[in-house]
């Protein structure tokens, strides 16, 4: 058994308008059931997410959390407008994006764009997963899976690792559940992460700094190929979330 993880090499700087399934496609002959795995940094440049700093006028609420926090207020003002739910103020501001993912500053990032600059992360990564798949799809005329990405910390771990944030045509989670162990045991709980698996597996090839590896393709994994897939299926429902209910007690006791 094996898979292969192929970083795509020679992708440009890429800019607010550009065409990243031709780029991608000038550059890796794709094959029928190829995972196309692209770093949000890349989609949301694409997609002009790409903001002066200067030019945000931080709200009330952005000036109320900066004065608690002490983080300026108009990238916290960035980090609102991306948000719909705020889970920690300080020592960071963890957020639940207006598409349901849950990470540090809404994804919005300083690092990969040019001085003075934000870049916040696609506003609905779903939405871009799909354009990319189908625009590549067109273009390779191959049947396509993929999967936008951004770099994610983690609870009670140091570390951060790659974390899918939209998908296209992929099985989110394996449910191992009804499945039999070494033993014959039934499995009642397991459900395996795949996209975030194949995240993390990909971010080792684009790493974090100056690499310019943004697209990795993962061949040899095409079982875990679904249309009609969303990220939103690995968001645990809100009432059984007790990491978020015991943070949203925490924040009402300060
Ligand atoms: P994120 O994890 O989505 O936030 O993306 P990162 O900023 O960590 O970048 C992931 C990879 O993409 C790294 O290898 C970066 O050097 C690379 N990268 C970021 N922006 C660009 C770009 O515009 N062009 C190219 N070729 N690589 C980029
Ligand atoms: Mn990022
Ligand atoms: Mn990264």
């Amino acid at each position: 058994m094996k898979f292969e993880t192929i970083a795509v090499e020679n992708i440009p700087l890429i800019h607010a308008g550009d065409d990243l399934p031709s780029i991608i496609c000038d550059n890796i002959e794709l094959q029928d059931r190829d995972i196309v795995i692209v770093a949000s940094t890349v989609v949301a440049k694409a997609e002009g997410e790409i903001f002066r700093l200067e030019e945000i006028i931080p709200g009330k609420m952005a000036l109320e959390i900066a004065a608690r926090n002490g983080k300026d207020a108009r990238f916290i003002q960035a980090v609102l407008s991306r948000s719909r739910e705020i889970l920690v103020e300080k020592p960071f501001m963890l957020v639940t994006t207006l598409a349901g993912h849950t990470c540090v500053n809404a994804g919005v990032d300083e690092s990969n764009i040019e001085g003075g600059f934000l870049l916040y992360s696609p506003e609905n990564p779903d939405a871009s997963a799909s354009r990319l798949g189908e625009g590549l799809e067109k273009l390779s005329e191959k049947k396509l899976s993929v999967i936008v990405t951004d770099t994610n910390g983690r609870a009670f771990k140091i570390g951060q690792t790659g974390a899918a944030i939209g998908i296209y045509k992929i099985k989110p989670v394996k449910r191992w559940i009804g499945e039999k162990d070494l033993f014959g045991k039934v499995l009642e709980i397991t459900e395996e992460a795949v996209a975030d698996e194949l995240a993390g597996a990909s971010n080792l090839l684009m790493g974090e700094g100056a690499g310019g590896v943004p697209v990795v393709v993962i061949r040899g994994l095409d079982h875990y190929c679904k249309e009609n897939t969303s990220i939103t299926e690995i968001y645990r429902p809100e009432e059984l979330d007790i990491i978020k209910k015991g943070l949203r007690c925490l924040q009402n006791k300060n």
